[in-house]
């Protein structure tokens, strides 16, 4: 039904209104809105330090300085549902419940604080950062102690693999410690990764190894700060423990080191949740974990009202193709688009082998391991009404037959509301105001070309962002080593002229106001594969560096940096970067 969308996912279909788009706050109106060149210099670094204030400096007032006062609450998840009545860790098939008490298996070694996320800490769960130098830290993020209030769960759930039904699947290294309620009153639920075998872990060993765990901790600090819904992650922690993984599954095996990632999210349920219990009958079950889902999670929905669960699937339809436009938007391909890997919650979760698109190519795939290009940047649309129509698919004893119908109707409105989103997000990026006939043209038209010319994805639209509407004129991009890939097309100076045209036509704006709303939603700094990976191999040795400098940088991904600047993010990836290649082990 949707293969013509395929392989043009970025054709873009007009729409008629649009809600405002997302635009991370960078700048007070004073720095938005000042009318010289020299201002801009100005107000570029004003801005910087207004923005490193406000996302940095947070009130350390009433911050817990002592983590013997931190404490969680499993008491919700554990009463709302039926726990596994077997106890252990032992690898088995589990039936009727939502989750299995399962206790986690501390690192072995020393431990090492890799990383921790100061906004997380101190923004999310009222600590003070300062706790995370503690040993006590080490231990109760790694496994090794468990906080008052905590009963680590196992979440039991299936999923479909790579278009196929794969049965159990369930948290096989991942421990639910609780939720904690912080002083805004939001409720996250904290998870451990990495820290042990569960009922769920089937043939594995329970563990996450560095390489893997420091590209969750950057990838969903850094996605975050790009504006797009996330887990986060609050720390990083690393031991000695060997853990042996044959990376790409060609019989070298390698013997690494176990890390775990303190990872939060409102909530962790996920299409795959629902899905085992439909398919293994569990109907009352199903009907418990979505009172449960809806109550915490969707509070514009009425438990009362008999089209609740439709409702709450037209939510999940819209939201997630909103999730998988800002994914496309920011070059995101998050590689295993498993049902078990999307979020009842259109958040993105389980980082594995993605990756950033540098060369803009729709059929760019990050997991080596994705033979035939399942989950490439531009099946994500299509694989999200995959993900959809089985979510539908779990849903269905619950639907009448006119809901089902409804239902189905809903999700076929996907497409247009992806198309709308990502319409509106392209439109942004380019700086377009308002809406023109020609928009969807301008924007497929400058990815064909970007597509032809390998252009990098991320400093096309950056260098777009940057250049001057005299730059423009004088088409002089020296130095500009994106735009000057994307000129060495036949047909640029032919869309080039189209959109100054459209840019001029702009009535009200100003060429600074039209650069800095393209920067920022426009990132200079993505984690490219090679930035990962030259801070993991530094990680590997203990030096925890470049994790750091990556973890702040990405916070600022909007921000022209000295420091990034220095470390060449911005420039023109090293040639090393082309033999860069992740796989699904971790
Ligand atoms: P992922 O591809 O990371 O989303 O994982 C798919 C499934 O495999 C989930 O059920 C994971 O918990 C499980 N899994 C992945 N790696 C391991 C491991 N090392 N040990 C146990 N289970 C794992
Ligand atoms: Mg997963």
């Amino acid at each position: 039904m949707w293969s013509r969308y395929n392989m043009l996912i970025f054709a873009l279909v007009a729409a008629t209104s649009f809600p405002p788009v997302h635009v991370l706050e960078f700048c007070t109106d004073r720095d938005c809105h000042s009318d010289s060149h020299d201002n801009m210099a100005s107000s570029t670094s004003q801005l910087s330090e207004n923005t490193f204030k406000s996302r940095w400096n947070i009130s350390v007032s009433n911050l817990m300085q002592d983590l013997d006062k931190f404490r969680v609450s499993c008491k919700k998840l554990i009463e709302a549902f039926p726990i596994d009545e077997v106890d252990g860790n032992s690898a088995r098939s589990v039936k009727n419940c939502i989750f299995s008490r399962s206790i986690p298996t501390p690192l072995k070694g020393p431990l090492r604080l890799a990383a921790a996320s100061k906004e997380v800490i101190e923004g999310i769960l009222d600590l003070d950062v300062a706790v995370t130098w503690s040993d006590d830290f080490l231990h109760y993020a790694s496994g090794g102690r468990l906080a008052p209030g905590s009963v680590p769960l196992a979440h039991r759930y299936g999923g479909h693999q790579f278009g196929y039904w794969a049965g159990q699947l369930g948290d096989g290294r991942a421990h639910s410690l609780g939720q904690y309620t912080n002083r805004k009153g939001e409720v996250w639920e904290l998870q451990l990764k990495g820290s042990g075998k569960t009922p769920y872990s089937r043939s594995g060993d329970g563990r996450a190894v560095i390489r893997s765990s420091v590209r969750e901790f950057l990838c969903s600090e850094a996605m975050h700060s790009l504006g797009v819904p996330t887990s986060r992650a609050a720390s990083l922690i690393v031991s000695d423990e060997p853990v042996v993984r044959d990376q790409f599954y060609n019989g070298n095996m390698k013997t690494e080191r176990g890390a775990v990632v303190l990872r939060l999210a409102k909530s962790w349920f996920r299409i795959g949740s629902l899905e085992i219990l439909s398919q293994s009958g569990e109907i009352d079950l199903l009907r418990k974990l979505l009172f449960f889902v809806i109550e915490e999670h969707f509070p514009s929905i009425n438990s009362d009202d008999p089209d609740k669960y439709l409702v709450f699937y037209s939510t999940v339809v819209n939201e997630t193709a909103h999730l998988i436009a800002q994914w496309m938007s920011v070059g995101f391909a998050h590689g295993v688009c498993n049902t078990d890997n999307f979020s009842l919650l259109s958040i993105t979760i389980d980082y594995g082998p993605f990756g950033f698109m540098e060369s803009y190519n729709p059929n760019f795939v990050p997991n080596t391991s994705d033979d035939e290009g399942r989950y490439s940047i531009g099946a994500q649309a299509n694989v999200g009404l995959f993900n959809l129509e089985k979510l539908l698919t779990a849903l269905g004893p619950l639907l009448s037959n006119k809901q089902q119908s409804e239902a189905k109707y809903i999700l076929k409105g996907y497409v247009d509301i992806y198309h709308m989103r990502i319409h509106q997000l392209f439109k942004a990026k380019l700086g377009l105001l308002g809406e023109e006939e020609d928009d969807g043209h301008l924007i497929a038209f400058l990815l064909k070309i970007m597509e032809d010319t390998q252009s990098d994805f991320t400093m096309t639209f950056r260098q777009l962002s940057e250049v001057s509407a005299q730059q423009l004129h004088s088409r002089s991009f020296t130095q500009m080593w994106a735009l000057e890939d994307l000129s060495s097309h036949k047909l640029f100076f032919d869309w080039l002229s189209m959109y100054q045209h459209r840019l001029i036509g702009q009535q009200d704006d100003s060429d600074l106001d039209r650069q800095q709303r393209m920067k920022n939603v426009n990132p200079r700094y993505v984690l490219r594969n090679w930035m990962a990976e030259s801070a993991i191999s530094k990680a590997e040795m203990n030096d925890f560096s470049e994790v750091e400098m990556l973890h702040y940088i990405l916070s600022f991904p909007f921000v022209t940096q000295e420091t990034a600047e220095e470390a060449g993010y911005a420039a023109r990836p090293p040639l090393w970067a082309k033999r860069l290649k992740v796989s699904c082990s971790s």
